[in-house]
C-alpha cells in the first residue's frame, strides 16, 4: 500500500508544526504560571532539576544507598507534583495547565509510534485520500450500500448478471492489493459502470490505497495541459504523473473524449506503462469490442489485459470474454 506522495508529504509536515506548537504552547503557559506565581515558579525549577539530581546520584553512590536515594527523588518529585497540581487549582487553574497537550496522546502528535505510523495519521492520510480520488463527493451516493439489483428486475437474466458483476466487484475492493487484476466495464449509459467504479474507489480508498478516478475527457485534457499550455520554466511535477504512480487508477467512459492521435497515444503509453508494471485499472466504457478496433487496434489488443463485465441489455449480452481474446 501507498499513500499519495503529496499528500504523505504534506501531511507529515503538518505533524511536524503540531508537536511543535503543542510544545510551544506548553511552555508559553507554564512561563505565565512562573511568572504569576513564584511559589509554583519555585517548584517547576526543582522539578526540572530531577534528572540532574539523579545523575548525580549515581555518580555518588552504588547499591543499595543509590537505590534509597533514588527512591527519595521520586517521591519528592511526586510530592512536588501534588502541592503543584493544588496550587493551581486554588487560583483556578485546571493542574495539567502547563503540561504538553497533544491531540493524540499515542503518537505525540509526530504520526509515528517508533517507527510504525499512528492510526491517526493513517486516518488522515486515508481522509486526504478520499478528496484526492476526484470523486469525494459521489461516494456518499454511489457506494456498495446504494447499488441495486432491483433496478434491473423487468428481466431475470439482466438482474441474475448484474449480481454476479455486484459480488465480483465487491470481492475485488475486499481483497485489493497492488497488484489486482485490471476491470473493464462495458455498458450504455444508466447501467451501473460508474456506481461499480466508485464505489470500488471508495473501499478501495478507505483501505489507504492511492486512488485516482478521471473522466477519460479530464484525463486527456491534464495531458494536453502537460504537453501544449504548460511553460517550459514551469518545473513543478506533471498533473500526469499521479496517472501513472497511483495503486489504482479508474478512467470513466473511455471513448466518449475526442479521439486523435495524440489523445490515443497518451491512453496507450498509460495502458501500457501500468499493465508492465502491474498496476492495476478499471476502465469504463460504452464501446463494443468491434468499436474498440476503430477507436484503436492496439488499445483493443491491451484489454486483453482486462476482465471484462458486459453491463448491458441484448446487443451486447451475448458477447463474452473470449470475444476479447485475439
Ligand atoms: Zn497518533
Amino acid at each position: 500500500m501507498s499513500y499519495n506522495r503529496d499528500n504523505f508529504v504534506r501531511i507529515k509536515n503538518e505533524y511536524l508544526d503540531r508537536n511543535r506548537r503543542a510544545r510551544e504552547e506548553a511552555e508559553a503557559r507554564a512561563s505565565e504560571i512562573n511568572n504569576l506565581f513564584p511559589e509554583i515558579r519555585e517548584i517547576n525549577n526543582e522539578i526540572a532539576g530531577y534528572g540532574l539530581r539523579c545523575l548525580e546520584a549515581a555518580q555518588k553512590f552504588s547499591g543499595e544507598k543509590l537505590e534509597s536515594e533514588l527512591f527519595r527523588l521520586k517521591k519528592r518529585t511526586e510530592e512536588l507534583t501534588a502541592k503543584k497540581a493544588r496550587l493551581l487549582a486554588e487560583k483556578g487553574y485546571p493542574s495539567d495547565y502547563d503540561f504538553v497537550k497533544y491531540k493524540c496522546a499515542k503518537c505525540s502528535d509526530t504520526g509515528f509510534c517508533g517507527i510504525n505510523m499512528c492510526d491517526c495519521m493513517k486516518q488522515e492520510l486515508i481522509k486526504a485520500g478520499i478528496d484526492s480520488s476526484g470523486i469525494s463527493a459521489l461516494f456518499e451516493k454511489m457506494n456498495f450500500d446504494t447499488f441495486s439489483p432491483n433496478y434491473y428486475d423487468s428481466d431475470n437474466l439482466q438482474k441474475e448478471q448484474i449480481e454476479s458483476v455486484f459480488s465480483y466487484c465487491k470481492n475485488y475492493a475486499d481483497s485489493f492489493n497492488c497488484n489486482s487484476e485490471n476491470l473493464l466495464f462495458v455498458g450504455g449509459t444508466g447501467v451501473g459502470k460508474t456506481h461499480l467504479s466508485v464505489a470500488i474507489a471508495k473501499e478501495v480508498t478507505e483501505k489507504g490505497y492511492d486512488v485516482v478516478f478521471k473522466s477519460a475527457q479530464d484525463l486527456i485534457s491534464d495531458f494536453e495541459f502537460e504537453r501544449f499550455h504548460k511553460s517550459y520554466s514551469d518545473v513543478s511535477p506533471a498533473k500526469t504523473d499521479k496517472y501513472y504512480e497511483c495503486d489504482l487508477l479508474i478512467i470513466d467512459d473511455l471513448g466518449s473524449e475526442m479521439t486523435n492521435q495524440f489523445t490515443v497515444s497518451c491512453v496507450l503509453s498509460l495502458m501500457n506503462s501500468r499493465i508492465n508494471s502491474g498496476k492495476p485499472t478499471i476502465i469504463s466504457t460504452n464501446m463494443t469490442p468491434d468499436k474498440f478496433k476503430t477507436y484503436d487496434e492496439r488499445i483493443a489488443s491491451r484489454l486483453n489485459d482486462f476482465t471484462p463485465f458486459l453491463l448491458h441489455g441484448k446487443d451486447i449480452r451475448s458477447l463474452r470474454r473470449d470475444k476479447w481474446r485475439k
